[in-house]
């Protein structure tokens, strides 16, 4: 079975589960598609763009039905919850398709009896893997094709997106398989639907905001012609098995699914469903696991991990979720995506502080800085408020890095409001920055708002914001120069061989700039997945230049 992960880290760990519950069911993973007998393309649909990948690799591994040996062509993911009827009947190649809120089906859709096994559920793909030298000869055919099917990768700011940023773009591909014989089995939708409503909606307690909003149309997908009207109420557990594609080191859990704010630009709430999170207990138990296999670096996910607990009744539930699993022994590096603006609470930068293992780093979408804009986005605040929270970060958590990511173009963008969100960044001085372009999705309510920007404007406004950045970028990274950093190695640089490849605490993976390392010092060679000590010797726009010091630790 050949695997295809597009999208955001949300979208992986997705991905990652159904590679599990196929693993488990005794599917053998490949990386080579002309191999696989069945092909799983788990898509994106945020913005055009994402859905327009999606589609074309769809389309690519159609082909592998004529080519190769793939008999069967399951589409799993965001584009199913938005064009659930449309896929199946433009793309005759598609066998089966599987929502955000059915993972587990994902066995019925390849014809694979679900397993009984009480095994570890975690299995961890490693760098030396078969998978991983999969990949490389599967990099290869793609670049024939004009896809580049390597660890391309890039930041979704707060999950809209995938369209270059300033600090460099991508997706993430992941490309693994295996082979098993496909039963014919063809997941239908009345059995999709018929599942999701029987599965785990009546366990599921949802925010009162949530209720309230669903209520007034927040979900609604009426005016989406195809898509089931379910929403998804999925969550997956501690005992879900999940193939960990990340290396020995990282991975990321995902502690909630959904969203509930109103943001008019946005249709994840739609695709997704109403914010819920996965219990407290199920969280540590997953993360105590992955520690205990050798990961020693865990990233927490969700559309907005600051909400975490409300659903349950916790009170400041991140924090004390943080504060939990910081004290899990060898843990070295923890940290959250993404923060929700107004929700960055006292107790939350007191715990980031407290623990010298939770990653001095945040990342807090803001989308906007002219309250104007901001109001009509239906998120509120501004840029006087926003310097207020950037100045109590940087107080309670000194040298913290901080990112964020802006939408530029949105309807009715004036001048004024441009050059309102030019001078806020000028003033913020954020470390890391992401610009998207607004895209008008059907289902948003910035859909309908009248006073569209010509797609000139917007461009035109983000190649401003861009080189805006780069100045700031270029003279913050400057004073990095000298400093000594604790830096995980994670391989030779995909750039050239004589180079490695790093992160500090302050870059989420496969996010922020890189540290390119030069100079080993005394050792003769270094390991992936191992930290160092490093004196940061040179920095660029946004990459830095790293000699390594001692190690590994
Ligand atoms: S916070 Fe706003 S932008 Fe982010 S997922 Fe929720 S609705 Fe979308």
């Amino acid at each position: 079975m050949g695997f295809v992960s597009l999208g955001c880290p949300k979208n992986l760990v997705d991905s990652e589960v159904m590679m599990g519950l196929l693993d488990r069911g005794g599917a053998r993973l490949t990386s080579r598609p002309e191999e696989a007998e069945i092909l799983v393309v788990n898509t994106c649909s945020f913005i055009d763009t994402a859905k327009q990948e999606s589609v074309d690799t769809i389309l690519e591994m159609a082909r592998y039905k004529t080519e190769g040996h793939a008999k069967k062509l399951i589409v799993a993911g965001c584009l199913v919850e938005r064009y659930r009827d449309e896929i199946r009947k433009s793309i005759p190649e598609v066998d089966a398709v599987v929502g955000t809120g059915e993972l587990e089906s994902i066995l019925e859709a390849a014809g694979i009896a679900r397993p009984i096994s009480t095994a570890s559920p975690f299995n961890i793909l490693t760098a030396t893997s078969e998978i991983r030298s999969g990949q490389e000869s599967l990099s290869g055919t793609h670049k024939a094709s004009g896809h580049d099917f390597s660890r391309a990768v890039q930041t979704p700011g707060n999950n809209e997106a995938s369209a270059p940023d300033v600090n460099g773009s991508g997706s993430i591909n992941n490309h693994l398989g295996s082979t098993q014989e496909a039963s014919g089995h063809d997941f239908s939708r009345a059995e999709n639907i018929s599942k999701r409503a029987g599965a785990s909606a009546s366990e599921i307690v949802f925010r009162p905001e949530g209720d309230l909003r669903e209520r007034q149309g927040r979900f609604s997908r009426e005016d989406w012609d195809g898509a089931a009207h379910l929403l998804p109420t999925y969550l997956y557990t501690e005992d879900t098995p999940r193939l960990i594609s990340t290396g020995r080191t990282s991975a990321y859990i995902k502690i909630a699914e959904g969203c509930d704010h109103p943001c008019t630009f946005c249709v994840i709430p739609n695709l997704r469903g109403k914010f819920r999170s996965r219990r407290f207990e199920s969280v540590i138990a997953e993360a105590q696991r992955l520690v205990a296999s050798g990961v020693q670096e865990i990233t927490l996910i969700g559309q907005d991990t600051t909400c975490y607990g409300e659903d349950l009744g916790l009170k400041d539930g991140l924090a004390t979720l943080l504060d939990a699993l910081a004290r899990i022994e060898g843990l070295r590096w923890l940290r959250f995506l993404y923060a929700y603006p107004n929700r960055i609470t006292g107790k939350l930068l007191e715990t980031i502080a407290r623990h010298d293992n939770i990653c001095k780093y945040l990342d807090v979408p803001l989308q906007h800085a002219s309250p104007d804009v901001l109001k009509r986005m239906k998120r509120g605040a501004g840029a006087d408020i926003f310097l207020k929270t950037v100045e109590k970060v940087r107080a309670a958590v000194p040298g913290i890095a901080l990112r964020t990511s802006f939408i530029v173009g949105f309807p009715g963008e004036s001048q004024t409001d441009f050059e309102t969100l030019e001078q806020f960044i000028t003033a913020a001085k954020f470390d890391w920055l992401g610009v998207f372009n607004y895209s008008d999705e059907e289902g948003s309510k910035a859909h309908a708002l009248d006073s569209k920007l010509h797609k000139r404007t917007i461009e035109s406004r983000k190649r401003r914001l861009m080189k805006l950045q780069q100045k700031i970028s270029k003279q913050a990274k400057q004073q990095w120069v000298g400093r000594e950093l604790v830096i995980l190695a994670e391989g030779e640089s995909s750039e050239t061989e004589l180079l490695w490849e790093g992160r500090t605490e302050f870059h989420a993976p496969e996010i922020d700039g890189k540290v390119f390392i030069n100079d080993f010092g005394d050792l003769a060679n270094l390991e992936a997945g191992k930290f160092y000590r490093a004196e940061i010797t040179e920095a660029h726009d946004y990459d830095l230049v790293a000699r390594i010091t001692s190690g590994p630790l």
